[in-house]
């Protein structure tokens, strides 16, 4: 086993659907297929939106998705994030941001930044101008100053990807670290060199990819699956109808068939587990084309 490992990230907003099965089925199967560790994380952040993951992490167990070493929980993680957010304060590195919403929205984009980038508004305030947010009530949230707009990262089915960098939240105003802080601090101190998601992901990568850099880590390989989108092509949402194993009713092993089948790894009916998968498995060879389901 080489030292590296692979994971699979869940925010546990309730039952995971056949798309995020197939996500960590492919993550699975990569890990393995390289001789890597697999782990688990519990993407629970966000303390609004995270529910108990016992139901998830069953689903898991029950597809044979082993994983290697304790299931790390971000909420129990916060003082690691503080601790690396305070190094990039004491370099210089961080700024408050007192824009709202609405403000970023409409001010006006510079013509260098990529769309939907933080246009910079609060980057440059002077000391009295950021007394005077303070004083008049409002939290900030606390931004990088990212010296680059723009990055390419490698992706092992995307090959070259370049996407916009800008000067990203590390912790919102509610105090909350930011995903993109987290993950990052989070797969490189639990050792993940490898990186399998969807590819409703791959533009936030390079964003990610910079924090690497800026942290003088080394970079994951990155694998942006397809998703799974609905019958009207739209990505696949647990509103669509029954895609949880739950709502679908049926035993773990004929839902791991589904999942093989359409990685071309067994047909539907065939009575596999994951070891019989991973012995076909060939990442080079996995449909590149998102599965439609339904
Ligand atoms: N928790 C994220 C999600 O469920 C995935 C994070 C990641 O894989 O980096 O979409």
């Amino acid at each position: 086993m080489t030292a590296g490992a692979g994971r699979y990230a869940p925010t546990p907003s309730g039952d995971l659907h056949i798309g995020n099965l197939r996500t960590a089925l492919l993550a699975w199967l990569f890990a393995r297929r390289t001789g890597r560790a697999f782990r688990l994380r519990i993407d629970d952040l966000d303390p609004d939106r995270s529910r108990d993951p016992a139901g998830q992490l069953a689903d898991l167990a029950a597809l044979g998705l082993t994983h290697d070493g304790p299931i790390v929980r971000q909420s129990a993680r916060t003082s690691s994030y503080a601790k690396v957010l305070d190094g990039l304060i004491e370099g210089g590195l961080v700024y408050e941001c007192f824009c709202t919403r609405r403000e970023i929205a409409e001010a006006p984009t510079a013509p260098h930044h990529p769309p939907g980038a933080y246009p910079g508004t609060c980057r440059s305030l002077t000391r009295s101008e950021i007394e005077a947010k303070h004083a008049s009530g409002r939290t900030p949230a606390l931004r990088l100053r990212a010296e680059v707009s723009a990055l390419t990262i490698e992706d092992e089915l995307h090959g070259a990807f370049a996407g916009g960098v800008d000067d990203m939240v590390l912790r919102r105003a509610d105090g909350v670290h930011a995903y993109n802080l987290a993950v990052v601090i989070d797969d490189h101190d639990i050792g993940v060199d490898q990186v399998v998601r969807g590819d409703d992901l791959l533009a936030s990568t390079p964003r990610q990819a910079y924090l690497y850099d800026v942290l003088g880590h080394p970079r994951p390989s990155y694998v942006h699956v397809p998703l799974v989108l609905n019958a009207q092509g739209q990505r696949l949402a647990k509103r669509d109808g029954p895609v949880t194993m739950r709502d679908l009713g049926l035993p773990a092993h004929l839902v791991l068939a589904m999942l093989g089948a359409s990685l071309g790894l067994c047909a539907d009916d065939e009575q596999v587990d994951v070891e019989v998968l991973l012995d076909r498995f060939d990442p080079n060879a996995i449909p590149q084309e998102p599965w439609v389901f339904g």
